[in-house]
């Protein structure tokens, strides 16, 4: 059975087994600590540290795995990224103190100390822009170290940056965008599971995005209606036993768009709407 390493805490997990029961993959391990569990009878999962996650991949200990972006670039291992799963949302950042007075990377002088938990990606960044830094690794909690005095500056993650914030720090220049990712060695695409489980995955991320739209549609408003519902292939319409004057549609439509959409159906004569989410959506 292919094993598919998962973040044992933190941030990430919860999101995790919401998406793999969504697919019809629910995690079912012998008790809540255990070390390793079913993933719906097709995958045995281990759970480790979010960090650990792409080396375990790249050296065999797992197949596949579920880890965000950030970790897989710093770990400088060669993965094949299967699929974004569009949550773990996240931007690292370089972050000054709020007092420092400095605005932008052109105005960093002499060769700052630079906290962060992401010392390769920041010894990247820096050295590919031409300025010369000192950079302190550190295992969490970087946000702390321009105040304790370890470093001027430091690298770190921000979702909302209401943590810099809180801890007097500002946010001058991004270093990369994150997300959770599903990632497997360079010839895990062509196995056959890591295809079934990325067409799984990116099935449910696609239906969440989106509504299944049904109403009666008077026949007069046909034309109109259509307008209205662009659909995956147009709106698909059929007789209605007995149904007269009315058709009946269905639809998908994206969700931002179904309460302007619902109101507009309504005005046009529509009879029956009816709205409901989507599990799995594969075009
Ligand atoms: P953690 O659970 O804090 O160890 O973080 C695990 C992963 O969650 C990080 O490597 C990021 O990919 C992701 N993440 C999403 N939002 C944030 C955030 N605001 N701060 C830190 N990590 C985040």
């Amino acid at each position: 059975m292919p094993r598919i390493a998962l973040p044992n805490k933190g941030r990430l997990p919860e999101d995790v087994r919401n998406l793999l029961d969504d697919a019809g993959l629910p995690i079912r391990g012998k008790s809540e600590r255990c070390l390793t569990a079913s993933v719906g009878g097709e995958f045995e999962a281990i759970f480790v540290r979010a960090q650990d996650i792409p080396e375990f991949v790249a050296d065999g200990a797992a197949d596949l795995g579920i880890t965000g972006a950030d970790l897989v670039a710093e770990s400088g291992c060669a993965l094949n990224e299967l699929l974004d799963l569009e949550f773990g949302r996240c931007r690292l950042v370089v972050a000054v103190r709020d007092d420092s007075g400095i605005t932008s990377l052109a105005e960093l002088a002499g060769r700052p100390r630079v906290a962060s938990s992401f010392p390769r990606l920041t010894r990247d960044f820096f050295a590919n822009r031409g300025i010369a830094v000192e950079v302190v690794p550190v295992s969490g909690a970087a946000e702390i170290a321009p105040h304790l005095g370890i470093a001027d500056i430091v690298v770190d993650l921000t979702s909302t940056g209401s943590t810099l914030k809180v801890n007097g720090l500002r946010e001058i220049a991004p270093v990369m965008s994150s997300s959770a990712r599903l990632v497997g060695r360079c010839d895990s695409a062509g196995q056959p599971w890591a295809q079934e489980l990325t067409i799984a995955l990116s099935s449910v991320l696609r239906a969440r995005g989106q509504r299944y739209v049904m109403a009666n549609v008077p026949k007069d408003r046909l034309a109109e209606v259509c307008e209205r519902l662009p659909g995956l292939n147009g709106p698909t319409m059929s007789e209605v036993f007995g149904g007269g004057r009315f058709l009946a549609m269905h639809a998908v439509v994206a969700a931002p768009a179904i309460y302007k959409t619902v109101a507009a159906l309504k005005a046009l004569g529509c009879e029956g709407i009816l709205v409901t989410r989507i599990e799995r959506l594969m075009p």
